[in-house]
């Protein structure tokens, strides 16, 4: 990919961004703005116009694009840098497709399972397949955390044998899964810089994989000279966005102090207190226990998390926070390694065990509850609710589509039991039985059955 946009125009667009984050952050600054949009540019000694920071309101049916109100001023060098990071999280969507073919299945059903149970909030979701962690636990302890990160416990420093270990993953990773291996991130759980070697596993990682993963840090203000460091390579680079999670009034305005608008023209404040107005908090983890309701996801990996620190794999995927899921993701296994070997190969095993892509004659599988449906011309039409559909084009079987989901909607059938059923009422001889089988693997393949036994 290249950058997101040209080095020449990184003065402005940084400097719209940082009146943008002015007017989302700080209370009061959107009201001044609103009675004399000119005479805040002035105070705050911004080097913009009004026409620089005039934009129409967004709007869901276009996904919040935003749209200069002057397209002929700097507002649009804007307006085309957030288009470009859209379209971007769209490719890392495509791109984020494992070679290894058992995989690839799986991970095509989870995101397909994600819309029917997310709906429309899961388009945000990238499912990356490999993320590693370079910690165990989080130092920060953010009372929001929608992964319920447990206390910082160890750190997986960076000697010899160490680096040699994470070197030899990544590298038997990307021969398992591919490129888009290296599409994930150096933190989950966990915070970025906790880990004082980050800098080193970095390096690493870059050159294995030819790209700098995201850093999403809620302590930037405690790292303020790596930060600076990291900041002016990933600006060099300009092909990835980091996140800074922004706790308070306070520290946004410390952050602006400390970061020029240019070095954090790649970086997005995600601000997490309420006196936001763009505060977005997903109802997992020790929020959605706060809330005292689970719903939603920060997850955004289907497939390995690597713990170096611990040498666990764990195989993982989003879902709504609920009581068996508190943190809005189904942990499937999580299994010890000793050696880079043994972590390959437990990524085999678990691909083999649990990336299950037949219905087999025995299993009992249903549709998903929640999910509605309609013949629409040649297809049909299936509302997750929540904004999600997904479309079948079902050409002369909508019918056959038809009832089918009428039978699995109705509750647990085996492959078998739809098929006899189907049979007799279409007469036997006008449907193929391998027509039917056909049209259930399908139903399987886009995510909205789900099997008793709770395999997904
Ligand atoms: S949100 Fe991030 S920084 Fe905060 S506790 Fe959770 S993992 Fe740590």
């Amino acid at each position: 990919m290249d950058r997101f946009f040209a080095k020449e125009d990184e003065h402005k667009i940084a400097w719209i961004k940082r009146f943008l984050e002015y007017d989302a952050m700080i209370p009061g600054f959107h009201d001044e703005e609103v009675a004399d949009p000119q005479a805040v540019i002035k105070k705050y000694g911004f080097p913009l116009t009004v026409e620089d920071i005039s934009f129409y309101p967004g709007k869901a049916e276009d996904s919040f694009q935003m749209r200069p109100v002057f397209p002929d001023s700097d507002a649009r060098k804007y307006a085309d840098y957030i288009a470009k990071k859209l379209e971007y999280r769209d490719e890392i969507k495509e791109k984020n497709c494992p070679s290894n073919k058992a995989m690839r299945k799986w991970h095509k059903r989870q995101q397909g399972r994600c819309l029917a149970v997310l709906g429309g909030r899961c388009e945000v979701i990238v499912h990356v397949p490999f993320t590693v962690e370079l910690s165990e636990g989080c130092s920060v302890g953010c009372e929001f955390c929608g992964l319920n990160a447990g206390r910082l416990k160890s750190v997986f420093r960076y000697d010899e044998e160490n680096a040699r270990l994470f070197n030899d993953v990544l590298i038997g990773t990307k021969e398992l899964l591919g490129d888009c291996a290296g599409e994930g991130t150096m933190y989950f759980a966990t915070e970025s810089l906790d880990n004082h070697d980050y800098e080193s596993f970095l390096k690493d990682y870059i050159r294995i994989f030819d790209r700098i993963p995201q850093i999403t840090t809620a302590v930037a203000l405690r790292h303020k000279e790596r930060m600076h460091r990291l900041l002016a390579e990933l600006n060099e680079d300009g092909r990835t966005i980091y996140r800074f999670s922004v706790l308070s009034v306070e520290d946004v305005l410390k952050i602006f102090e400390e970061f020029t608008p240019e070095e954090l023209v790649y970086t997005e404040l995600l601000p997490q207190y309420e006196e936001s107005k763009a505060t977005a908090f997903a109802n997992a983890g020790r929020r959605g226990k706060e809330q005292g309701e689970l719903d939603g996801t920060i997850s955004c990996v289907t497939g390995f998390i690597v713990n170096f620190s611990n040498k666990t794999v764990r195989l993982t995927t989003p879902t709504s926070a609920d009581d068996d899921h508190p943190t809005g993701e189904i942990i499937i296994d999580n299994m010890p390694f000793d050696d880079a070997k043994g972590c390959i190969e437990a990524m085999q095993a678990m691909i083999k065990k649990y990336m299950k892509n037949t219905i087999s004659p025995k299993d009992r599988v249903r549709l998903r509850k929640g999910l509605s449906w309609e013949k629409d011309g040649e297809q049909i039409v299936v509302d997750c609710g929540k904004g999600a559909r997904f479309t079948i084009a079902a050409n002369e079987s909508g019918d056959i589509y038809n009832d089918m989901l009428e039978m699995f909607e109705d509750g647990y059938h085996t492959r078998g039991e739809i098929v006899a059923k189907l049979t007799k009422r279409f007469g036997g001889a006008l449907v193929r039985t391998e027509m039917l089988y056909y049209a259930i693997s399908r139903l399987w393949e886009l995510g909205i059955l789900e099997l008793e036994s709770g395999q997904i």
